[in-house]
């Protein structure tokens, strides 16, 4: 890659902006919400799942990987991002995808864009973390880089450090993020002011696990999990969650995503109704993006 691709590269984690949600709800409880809108980052691809990428793409080119191999399911916001990436900065990938073989628009474009599909069973998938499957992939990959599910190792926690880049944090009293592995959470919890309270958002069901897991990451304590906005479970949803969403896009332009965002958002809500949030609060929730995978739902 020349230094003009580099750059070009580079410039896919630009800056996003910030959007103040106005509510009726809010002003009564006194409680502001800004939301920083990383599903603007790119017209193709957005989101948490880029800055997790950023630090495992630069290793892979420093050690002149042949290609990167990496797992996910068949809507992965991940594989998603990581195809577009390869495809940008001439890396081969290929994604190692939970299930049984199915044609979808997430893997449409993962394909489109170059990315080597191979489907394997869920039973094969469960083990993705043992060493012995991890042994075969590299095997069966030689010289390939091989990033866990949804970027969640050091360097993609390195990476979601610098979300808050650029960002006037001191007035903030919370920061809020929806969780899937807890990756993100780790990198905005280093980049977070001690003051702040980080609030995770658990996107599955049975989360207590991820307390564990945050807290073999990072020493700090100012921040909690909370284990009851999943709506049923990773990738399920209710009636009530898809109108949530509906009723929020079309009072203030913003589309959430059904996997993660909207569960958060909805999650928000409750809590300042009901009281949850001290008076004089403000807000930083982010947008983690992963629109693509809505077009699971139309
Ligand atoms: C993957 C993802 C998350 C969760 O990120 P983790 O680092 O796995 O906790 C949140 N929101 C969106 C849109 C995602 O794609």
């Amino acid at each position: 890659m020349n230094a003009t691709d580099f750059s070009g590269f580079l410039s896919l984690w630009s800056q996003p902006g910030l959007t103040t949600i106005r509510e009726e709800l809010f002003d009564r409880h006194d409680v502001q919400v800004d939301l920083l809108r990383l599903d603007q980052l790119h017209p193709q691809v957005s989101g948490n799942k880029w800055f997790k990428l950023k630090y495992n793409l630069m290793d892979a080119i420093r050690l002149s990987a042949a290609g990167i191999v990496s797992f996910g399911g068949a809507y992965s916001n991940h594989l998603h991002a990581l195809a577009y990436a390869g495809h940008r900065i001439g890396m081969p990938t290929t994604g190692i995808v939970r299930g049984e073989a199915v044609s979808n628009p997430t893997m449409d474009d993962c394909r489109r864009w170059g990315m080597h599909v191979h489907f394997v069973s869920r039973t094969a998938y469960r083990v993705r973390h043992t060493e012995m499957f991890l042994e075969q992939v590299q095997q069966q990959f030689p010289a390939y880089a091989v990033v866990p599910e949804g970027g969640n190792n050091a360097a993609g926690r390195r990476g979601s450090a610098e979300i808050l880049d650029g960002i006037e944090l001191s007035p903030y009293t919370h920061i809020g993020l929806s969780v899937g592995s807890g990756a993100t959470l780790c990198g905005v919890l280093e980049a977070g002011l001690t003051h702040q309270h980080v609030l995770g958002f658990a996107a599955l069901k049975q989360a207590a696990y991820l307390k564990d897991e945050i807290a073999a990451h990072s020493d700090k304590t100012n921040w909690s999990l909370i284990e009851d906005a999943h709506e049923g479970g990773f990738g399920k949803f209710t009636p009530a969650l898809l109108q949530f969403m509906h009723e929020f896009e079309t009072k203030h332009g913003i589309e959430l995503d059904v996997v993660y965002t909207a569960k958060m958002m909805k999650a928000v809500y409750g809590m300042i109704a009901g009281g949850q949030m001290p008076a004089g609060s403000r807000m930083l929730l982010i947008h983690t993006g992963g629109l693509q995978g809505n077009r699971s739902i139309r």
